[in-house]
């Protein structure tokens, strides 16, 4: 939660945060010092806050006065994480919340209601596709999935009654790029009012920015780069103060979705070196994306493609070149010998963890069509290409070459 972005500088001028440089931001933003004046953030560990006087309790509780009550609302953490997120993503506002899906079900619960319809890429984390298919549509809200890139099918699923649309690029685990302006402008021009929603985890703010391409909101799993290496589970919805003070927040001090200031702690110093890292884990990624390419095709190896968005043989490689500064950790590709051969990969590494986790200093290793896609049906796994031979990789900071050597072919 923040007010406004506004700081002020040595001569005692409000400066908006904007008006400095991203890498200053992602160490500045959002430093609350405590009366001790400590020079690293401090994690505020308490439930409640002391108020003066029985009428500053009042006050604090009317919204008179500004300040902490509680901390299921609000804590100075977790303040300085998401005026820190909000400042990086260029948004007024941000929210921090207990998990990634905990900041979709806040979200949904804040912009959605009976009856009304939401347009999501089926492209995206298994879980968001079930909060939608079991969970969201039990209390009579309509989903429709389309193809992430077929820009046709955003335009034929949007309805009268479309309140969000929302997509991940690059894409889990195929890593397909959306085109961030196109689908908002296609979904602007049908209505003005429906939000367009984008999740910013594989890339992180670090790499691509939505909101200045013509995204309402971005949301965010924090446990994966934010956190960058395996440690908290938390999430983040970054938008305007209309849709985050004024339609989010209430929710968030209802349903009580808050973020922990611990793991706020772990997020804002992840922020400190997220561009460092993700410069790094994209470079290391490339390598390894055009060493796996190299070999597919070459029957004794058993690749049959490799998708990652810096490869020119990626079908949006130009789109992501334009709209991401560089290609993210995440690089999937596809055995012939399908689950077998999959799982008979991963079992032979010795460095890479199979985990399901992403965004980690550690190299994982996943076969998403048992781990992460595994709730959906058979069909639904077909339409997202998650066949029984893909393996994705998420690449971590290790040498890149010990990663190669991990990776057991043929
Ligand atoms: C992990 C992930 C989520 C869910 O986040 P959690 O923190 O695990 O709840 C959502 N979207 C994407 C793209 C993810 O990778």
């Amino acid at each position: 939660m923040t007010d406004d972005n506004k700081e002020r500088d040595r001569n005692g001028n409000i400066r908006d945060w904007l008006d400095y440089g991203p890498a200053t931001r992602a160490i500045r933003a959002g430093q609350h010092r405590s009366e001790y004046g400590e020079h690293s953030e401090s994690i505020v560990v308490t439930s409640s806050f002391v108020f003066e006087s029985a009428a500053q309790a009042a006050a604090r509780f009317s919204g008179e006065e500004e300040g902490y009550i509680y901390a299921r609302f609000s804590n100075p953490t977790v303040d300085t994480f998401t005026e820190r997120l909000a400042a990086l993503e260029g948004g007024e506002s941000c929210i921090g919340t207990s998990s990634g899906m905990a900041a979709y079900t806040l979200l949904c619960l804040g912009v959605l209601g009976v009856g009304d319809h939401v347009v999501l890429s089926r492209n995206m984390f298994g879980t968001t596709l079930i909060l939608f298919k079991n969970i969201l549509s039990r209390f009579g809200i309509e989903y429709t999935f389309v193809d992430l890139i077929d820009l046709d099918s955003w335009q034929s699923a949007l309805q009268s009654n479309t309140r969000l649309v929302l997509f991940e690029t690059p894409a889990n685990p195929l890593t397909e790029v959306g085109d961030v302006a196109a689908i908002s402008v296609l979904v602007k021009s049908f209505n003005q009012d429906i939000l367009v929603g984008v999740d910013n985890c594989f890339c992180t703010p670090a790499l691509q920015t939505p909101l200045t391409m013509g995204a309402d909101l971005v949301v965010h799993s924090a446990t994966k780069y934010l956190d960058g290496q395996g440690r908290a589970v938390g999430g983040a919805v970054v938008g305007t103060n209309e849709l985050v003070e004024g339609k989010l927040l209430p929710i968030m001090r209802g349903a009580g979705l808050s973020m922990s200031p611990f793991n706020a702690w772990i997020f804002l110093k992840g922020l400190e070196t997220l561009q460092l890292r993700m410069d790094k884990i994209s470079s290391n990624a490339l390598a390894i994306a055009k060493h796996l390419d190299s070999l597919a095709g070459e029957s004794k190896v058993g690749i049959e493609k490799v998708f990652y968005p810096g490869l020119p043989s990626h079908p949006q490689y130009e789109l992501s070149a334009s709209q991401q500064s560089a290609s993210g950790g995440v690089i999937s590709f596809t055995l012939s010998g399908g689950r077998e051969a999959a799982w008979k990969l991963m079992d032979a590494a010795r460095l890479v963890s199979i985990t399901a986790n992403l965004g980690d200093t550690k190299t994982t290793i996943t076969h998403p069509a048992t781990t992460t896609h595994g709730r959906l049906s058979e069909e639904e796994r077909d339409a997202s290409g998650i066949s029984e031979g893909l393996i994705r990789l998420a690449v971590g900071l290790e040498d890149p070459e010990d990663i190669i050597d991990d990776i057991q072919l043929g």
